[in-house]
């Protein structure tokens, strides 16, 4: 599967912990992330990650279009509901596009760590049906 990896400033530092604490899942699927998340996630777990632009560069426009053709399976964004961003109106087309495409989503770590289970007992195998070619 591929994984996508987005997280605020405020939230990478849980993100950091939520991917050493997951790494045995992670190590088995294609991961990619923003360019900060991804350089952070990747010096702390060893995880072989592909980066993309840093979010306000348009990292996350870089994340939305592979969204957009349907080539991730996952998307873990751990948002700061309490800063306003720049990139909010980007931000708010790439979950648009995860609805368009059913693709399995989580904006805070609650709902990562149900996903991150359900991922690791099988319930997104349906992506690689839906998608064969990936
Ligand atoms: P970053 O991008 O991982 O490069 O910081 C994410 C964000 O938009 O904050």
């Amino acid at each position: 599967m591929n994984i996508a990896l987005i997280a605020h400033d405020a939230k990478k530092e849980l993100m950091v912990q939520f991917c050493i604490a997951y790494c045995g899942i992670l190590s088995r699927h294609n991961i990619c992330a923003t360019g900060t998340t991804g350089k952070m996630v990747a010096e702390a777990t060893g995880l072989e990650i592909q980066r993309f632009l840093s979010g306000t560069q348009g990292g996350d426009q870089q994340i939305a279009a592979r969204i957009g053709c349907d080539e991730i399976d996952l998307l873990l964004f751990f948002r700061d509901p309490l800063t306003a961003k720049t990139t909010e109106p980007n931000e708010m087309n790439m979950l648009r596009l995860c609805d368009v495409h059913n693709i399995p989503v989580a904006t805070n770590i609650a709902t990562g760590e149900v996903l991150i289970h359900g991922l690791e007992r099988g319930d997104l195998d349906w992506r690689n049906i839906v998608n064969p070619h990936r």
